[in-house]
């Protein structure tokens, strides 16, 4: 059985490029974040504030967070509550950022993670993948690309959507996000040792797709 680690900071494009590649190499793609997106959802609806620990952690006692696929697209329950469609808003984001460095949270969805790596090839992404959770993975790879390009990433696909946008505070957003993630205690972002790191700022998804299949390829 084959893992593929995926890490790098918020708005990098690891879940487009995951997903494809998973595709390709026919894995299974477990996204990370969603997981922390869930629990951040929990501590939303519940009013819980995102600096009182204690609450969190109590929190954490009645949080169950698994996941299913449907049609090959992972879906994330939130104790038996498909709530894949509530978790991608910039308030369960930003919230997910802040909680994810409890070591409770965190260990709520270790086990969880490490298990799915046991049951089929896959490919996992996230910020401590390559670090912590599977540190024997297969291939690892640390995607990144300038605040600047993925703030205009962010900024394009908000106005596809035909929502506002302001590039600016995205860019501001994407590096308080990147500053919280990096400077955690337990199992912050950074690149693994062993992992391969690919800058996208001037790739394609094409090409940053073709650069991590071909080094799968000449590990497999
Ligand atoms: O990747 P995504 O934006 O969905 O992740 C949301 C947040 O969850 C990140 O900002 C990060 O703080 C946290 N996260 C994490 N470890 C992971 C995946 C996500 O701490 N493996």
């Amino acid at each position: 059985m084959y893992s593929i680690a995926i890490d790098g900071p918020a708005g990098a494009g690891k879940s487009t490029i995951a997903k494809t590649i998973a595709k390709k190499l026919e894995f299974v793609y477990v996204d990370t974040g969603a997981m922390y997106r869930a629990m951040a959802l929990y501590f939303l609806r519940n009013d819980i504030d995102a600096s009182d620990e204690d609450a969190i952690n109590e929190a954490c006692k009645d949080i169950q967070v698994s996941i299913t696929y449907e049609d090959g697209m992972q879906q994330v329950l939130l104790n038996g509550e498909n709530v894949t469609g509530f978790i991608r808003t910039e308030e369960v984001g930003n919230m997910a950022s802040k909680t994810s460095a409890y070591k409770t949270v965190r260990a709520t969805l270790l086990d969880l993670q490490r298990d799915l790596a046991k049951t089929a090839n896959i490919l996992m992404d996230g910020r401590d993948i390559g670090t912590n959770v599977l540190p024997n993975a297969d291939l690892k790879i640390y995607l990144t690309a300038s605040s600047k390009v993925r703030a205009k990433r962010r900024y394009d696909e908000l106005i596809e959507k035909g929502e506002n946008a302001d590039l600016e505070q995205i860019e501001e957003d994407i590096i308080i996000r990147d500053k919280q993630d990096m400077e955690r205690e337990i199992a912050p972002l950074k690149k693994a040792d062993d992992a391969i790191l690919v800058d996208s700022s001037d790739m394609s998804i094409e090409q940053v797709v073709t650069v991590i299949v071909a080094a799968f390829e000449e590990i497999r």
